[in-house]
């Protein structure tokens, strides 16, 4: 393939990731003449879609971002802000950034059409995708708004799911979170875990145990998902026996981990977590490379919200340009 730069000189900032988090240092860092350039990505299947713009557009209804009193749909929002960005002079590149050499300076960065482009300092804001059973009606129902979620903060207080019995797949920190959240506008929850045991702190737990209308169905897992347009409810089969059955809900919240999408910092020199993430050792943003900074749910296995994130990018942006203005670059 013939290998071409997109653009002819270093980059001051380069951006990779569309989400909250790459739109805010966006916005940002175009206010402060840095002339940032944002890889949005190229749409890909990983097994749910995964989107320019990230998470939010797989999401109906956000309701929790300040600013939207009547809430406004994930990819509405994520249009507003990359608008936003643009009206600064943010440029936008369709593009995946595939490998990163951070060992020289400019840092030299691949593109997933094969061409290179140089930077001086680099955020990276490419999120987080939450991960899935990989069932089919699983993920046509999550598509289409039709119960199926993976994040309860973000869609467990939709009118739909109120007052209905339903549930959450996982044992972890996430799943009881979630459920002791939806434990709130449920008339039940029940958490379907695939063993006899929790992996979730013993305090995460209890929140669980002592919820009324709160029950852990142990050794199971989904099988399908019941429902044409809605959810129905979910079949599930017994770890142990492998008896089935059905369990009647409304609504279903995967909460079995979320991967990080740093697979193409491999051999970058870039510090991650044991789980992936981005290492961000003190309070900023800055990665263990300086002049390598990241913002959002890829350093972030916590908060993972919209309005983390783009606080996030926000710090990214200001770090970056504090940074690139020692280094003489402004
Ligand atoms: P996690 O700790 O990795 O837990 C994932 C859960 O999903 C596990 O119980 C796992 O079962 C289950 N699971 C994974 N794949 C599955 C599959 N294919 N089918 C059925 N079940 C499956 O992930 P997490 O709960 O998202 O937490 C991630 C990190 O964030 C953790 O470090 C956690 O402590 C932290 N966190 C903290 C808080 C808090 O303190 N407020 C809140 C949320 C998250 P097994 O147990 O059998 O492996």
């Amino acid at each position: 393939m013939e290998r071409k730069s997109h653009m002819a000189d270093t980059e001051k900032l380069l951006i990779i990731g569309s989400g909250p988090a790459g739109w805010t240092a966006a916005i940002y860092g175009a206010r402060a003449n840095l002339s940032p350039v944002v890889y949005v990505g190229v749409p890909k299947q990983n097994p749910a879609p995964i989107l320019p713009g990230g998470q939010l557009m797989l999401t109906t209804e956000v309701e929790n971002y300040p600013g939207f009193p009547e809430g406004v749909s994930g990819p509405e929002m994520m249009g507003l802000f990359q608008k936003q960005a643009e009206r600064f002079g943010t440029r936008v590149v369709g593009q995946d950034i595939t490998a990163c050499d951070f060992s020289k300076r400019p840092f030299t960065l691949t593109a997933s059409d094969g061409s290179t482009v140089q930077a001086h300092a680099v955020i990276i804001a490419t999120g987080a995708t939450a991960d899935w059973l990989g069932l089919e009606n699983e993920l046509r129902l999550a598509q289409m708004g039709g119960g199926v979620s993976a994040c309860a903060v973000c869609d467990g207080a939709l009118p739909m799911f109120r007052d209905q019995p339903l549930a959450v797949v996982g044992g972890g920190d996430s799943a009881m979170e979630e459920a002791s959240y939806l434990t709130k506008f449920a008339s039940k929850v029940y958490v379907i875990h695939r063993r006899d045991e929790l992996r979730a702190s013993k305090a995460m737990q209890q929140r669980i145990f002592d919820a009324p209308n709160a029950e852990v169905l142990w050794n199971k897992i989904p099988i399908d998902v019941l429902g044409d347009e809605k959810c129905e409810g979910v079949r599930l089969k017994d770890t142990q026996t492998g008896e089935e059955s059905t369990l009647e809900v409304k609504g279903l919240f995967m909460a079995i981990g979320h991967t990080p999408a740093t697979q193409f910092l491999d051999g970058s020199g870039i510090d991650l977590t044991d789980k992936g993430y981005i290492n961000l050792g003190d309070r900023t943003s800055n990665t263990n490379i300086e002049g390598v900074f990241a913002a959002g749910d890829v350093a972030d296995a916590d908060y993972r919200q919209a309005i983390s994130a783009a606080g996030m990018g926000c710090q990214a942006a200001l770090d970056a340009e504090r940074w690139l203005a020692a280094q003489g670059i402004e």
